[in-house]
């Protein structure tokens, strides 16, 4: 970096530096005074506010700005030391990003929490006042989006340079409100007071096309294709630092915003088409309006596909300009990976070939052995509703020359299908990139899974299912393509910074290096036959206990019961999750109270805790909401029950009320039909908050149990295999009903309108739906997980052997730091090493 570069005020250290400093080069924050300095600079100079006059918005603003300041000499010389090293780098193009606040995370990574709170103090501010200012950028459903907001944390922190691409929503996912125990959502305005971790870079636009045809013409002897669009839109990048965790890193977040262009397509209006341009003009901005809030169930709507297509196409674009004049595209693969957080972002590989192709006038298979190199593929479900397509008709008016090169790859890749395994007619149809049926579409995964230089599952379990169950004829066609990179979570955020207490209990046992090294949390296993330390232990959970209590009486009015075993589920509303089946477990416990077969004063007591948002469209997942609230109002109101019992559930479940609900969990729901959850990410939070889980041999979990050992884990369920078999023979739930008196009287006390004051009318489509479908087979694993939970009252019976058990869990779950699934990602599909 030229010492010109960058303004001196930000670049030269402005005195003695805090221990915690990233040295050599200290920003202006760096000591209690420098930090005031900044702090009041920016409220007067950037709020245009006294500190006399200042809201607590004002005040956050200006506090955000300086922990921003202090980190940005970092970014410029990162942003700088990418660009001269010409270093291989991810590109991770995802649709979600579910990022959580940034405040905390960010004073985190700079190290500067200890003199930001004596900077605030000796101002007279409290620092929570600001904290609480910060809106979440909700950009994402759930665990999708939020793996990859852990992604890019690791790859920062282990400097690996990373550009993370994805879309601005001007709404992020709604938010979530109960109206008479009913779901009701509320548009998610985050950017109302403006955001200060966002850089808008308009000058850097890029025009984006839709629509229109395409033509040929001779090329100096040789006919070429060129598309012909009819309407077009600007992506404005917003850029966000993604700072690496006390390594002076700086990485970049670039999300697009859309605006419409006030060129005029004059070949649009010399055909006549004004009406056409003009319209799509207007409708230009609607493109980053919202995010599409459902999870696992894609809609195929017009406008979905326009939004894939405007943020893969903005994000090639502006990674291909990055390159230096004259670049050899041949090398873009030792330049380049572009990973596809599943299908969302899969119409970038028909974008590359154009531009490989049409624009850069390459040969089709030089471009193809290019662009295969150049991407690879994430496979996030095996639901077959959850894997996305797209039917001929829309992406052919959309993107008319993406289709043909859709087809083009489709004829070729079929030839080699067809000379690999002969006229199997059979074989060539379940493989073709374009099904029949229902309508002629093109199937996106398969898409990836052709083009991609390697396809990774989430977890053992997944990668092996997707290999065996859902491509198997790719499997066989590219030996050794599909690979395992089981998912991770930060341990910065998720528990260093939401988990203080425990992690302080860490670090004073085993030193700090976990945080960058999960597996040292292996050190405590010794610790858990400490009983100092045990005791230890248990009081930080009881004390995240009552912070969550607090939390929520402040949040929406609820209160957690002193000395009760705290239950969560926290997850997206999904039938395959089956929040039905917990729902149920807590029906058993209270008709058995109310009937009088078991007296309240036996009842282990609980507080159940439900999260949960539902796709607004997902009729029966919105009609579990409702019934989780209405069996939640009787039970907690009824005296019989003597307040053992106790179910609750706060609306709007995000990463902010996440990271203050896992580290108080006692007991993690993890209860997914076996072989539905690909992997799940909330399972390892928990765990590695020391919380036991409970669950099925399901994604993740199968290697949390292998780890953390049968003796700390509560399995139940079938298997996969098992669900498969009961499938084939022929599944009736009205069979389960019928031989468990436990589950017939807590669905018949469903039914009898108990929980809708008497109107059997309410819940009746529920308890059908069990009865008559129960394609998840809730009522099949019910009495073994009635079973396993009554092995877990027991067992929390003994608080010592519990805590012992907890503590187990943390020491045995560092495998499940996104570092090491950054490391795993790195070493077999991306070959891109840490820049020194
Ligand atoms: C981790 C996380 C998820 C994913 O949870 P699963 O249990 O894996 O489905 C969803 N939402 C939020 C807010 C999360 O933090």
């Amino acid at each position: 970096m030229t010492a010109s570069d960058i303004a001196p005020g930000s670049a030269h250290p402005t005195g003695a530096t805090h221990p915690l400093a990233l040295a050599p080069v200290a920003g202006p924050a760096s000591t209690v005074d420098g930090f005031v300095r900044q702090f009041l600079r920016n409220l007067n100079y950037e709020r245009g506010v006294p500190l006399s006059a200042s809201s607590d918005n004002d005040r956050y603003f200006a506090f955000a700005m300086t922990v921003r300041d202090y980190l940005m000499a970092r970014w410029l010389e990162d942003v700088k030391r990418q660009r001269d090293a010409q270093a291989k780098g991810v590109a991770y193009l995802s649709a979600e990003y579910l990022l959580g606040r940034q405040l905390d995370n960010n004073l985190l990574a700079s190290g500067l929490g200890d003199i930001a709170a004596e900077a605030m103090a000796a101002c007279g501010i409290d620092i929570e006042d600001m904290r609480a200012q910060e809106v979440e950028p909700g950009l994402g459903n759930g665990g999708l989006g939020r793996l990859a907001a852990c992604f890019i944390d690791s790859l920062a922190t282990l400097g690996v340079p990373n550009t993370g691409y994805g879309i601005r929503y001007e709404y992020g996912i709604f938010r979530q409100t109960f109206q008479d125990g009913q779901q009701v959502e509320q548009p998610d305005s985050w950017l109302k007071l403006g955001s200060p971790w966002e850089f808008p870079h308009p000058e850097a636009a890029q025009t984006i096309t839709f629509g229109g045809h395409t033509e040929t013409y001779d090329d100096e002897g040789v006919t070429r294709t060129r598309w012909v669009p009819a309407w077009n839109v600007l992506a404005v990048p917003y850029n966000y630092m993604v700072p690496g965790y006390l390594n002076g890193r700086v990485n970049t977040l670039r999300l697009w915003s859309s605006r419409a262009t006030n060129e005029f397509d004059l070949r649009v209006f010399n055909s006549g088409d004004y009406e056409e341009a003009v319209r799509a003009q207007t409708f230009a901005e609607n493109i980053s309006k919202v995010l599409y809030p459902e999870d696992s169930t894609p809609q195929g709507k017009e406008l979905r596909l326009q939004q894939q297509y405007f943020f893969v196409a903005a994000s090639i674009k502006d990674f291909l300009e990055s390159l230096p004049e004259g670049f050899d595209l041949a090398e873009l693969p030792e330049r380049i990976i572009f990973q596809l957080n599943d299908t969302h972002p899969v119409i970038g590989v028909p974008e590359l070939m154009r531009i490989l192709v049409d624009e850069k006038k390459l040969e089709w298979d030089a471009a193809w052995q290019i662009t295969q190199q150049c991407f690879a593929y994430t496979c996030h479900t095996l639901l077959p509703e959850a894997l996305e397509v797209w039917s001929v008709d829309l992406l052919g008016r959309l993107l008319p020359r993406h289709l043909e090169i859709i087809y083009r790859i489709n004829e070729e890749f079929l030839i080699a299908v067809r000379e690999r395994f002969g006229d199997d007619e059979l074989r060539l149809r379940n493989m073709s990139i374009i099904g029949e049926f229902p309508e002629r579409s093109v199937r996106m995964a398969f898409l990836a899974t052709v083009a991609g230089s390697k396809v990774n599952g989430v977890a053992e379990l997944h990668s092996q299912l997707l290999r065996d169950k859902v491509l198997p004829d790719f499997d066989e066609f590219y030996p050794g393509k599909f690979t395992n990179v089981t998912n991770g979570v930060t341990p910065r955020r998720f528990v260093r910074l939401s988990n203080p207490g425990l992690s302080e209990l860490i670090t004073d046992a085993i030193g700090t290096g976990w945080l960058t090294d999960l597996e040292r949390l292996r050190e405590l296993e010794v610790y858990a036959e400490d009983p100092s330390f045990r005791e230890s232990f248990a009081s930080v959970k009881a004390a995240n206990k009552r912070r969550l209590s607090e939390v929520l009486h402040a949040r929406d009015g609820l209160e957690v019961s002193d000395g009760h075993m705290l239950d969560v589920m926290v997850k997206r509303l999904h039938e395959y999750k089956r929040q039905m089946l917990k729902l149920l477990h807590i029906v058993t416990e209270y008709e058995s109270i109310v009937s009088g077969r078991v007296a309240a004063g036996d009842v282990t007591p609980r507080t159940f805790i439900f999260g949960a948002k539902a796709a607004p469209g997902y009729v029966n997942a919105k009609r579990i909401i409702h019934l989780i609230n209405a069996v939640g109002s009787v039970v907690n109101a009824d005296a019989r029950v003597e307040g053992r019992l106790k179910v609750l559930f706060p609306p709007n479940y995000n990463v902010t009320l996440a990271e203050r609900l896992i580290p108080a969990a006692d007991l993690s729901e993890q209860i997914s039909l076996a072989g539905k959850e690909a992997s799940g990410t909330g399972n390892m939070k928990f765990a590695l908050n020391g919380a036991l889980t409970i669950g099925t041999d399901d994604g993740a979990n199968v290697e949390i149990r292998e780890l953390v050992g049968d003796d700390n884990f509560f399995l139940f369920g079938q298997t996969e295999p098992e669900v498969e078999a009961l499938w084939a023979k022929g599944y009736k739930p009205s069979d389960f009903y019928q031989a468990d008196d436990g589950l017939r009287r807590a669905m018949d006390l469903i039914a009898s309108g108990a929980f809708s004051g008497g109107d059997r009318s309410v819940f009746e489509p529920v308890v059908s739906n069990l009865l008559y479908d129960d394609r998840f087979m809730v009522l099949a694993d019910y009495s073994s997980y009635i079973a396993a939970q009554a092995k877990v009252d027991a067992a929390y019976q003994d608080q010592d052997a519990w805590t012992h058990s907890a503590i187990l869990n943390v020491a045995r779950c560092g495998f499940f730091s996104s570092d090491r699934s950054m490391r795993d990602y790195i070493e077999r599909i991306w070959h891109t090493p840490p820049l020194l």
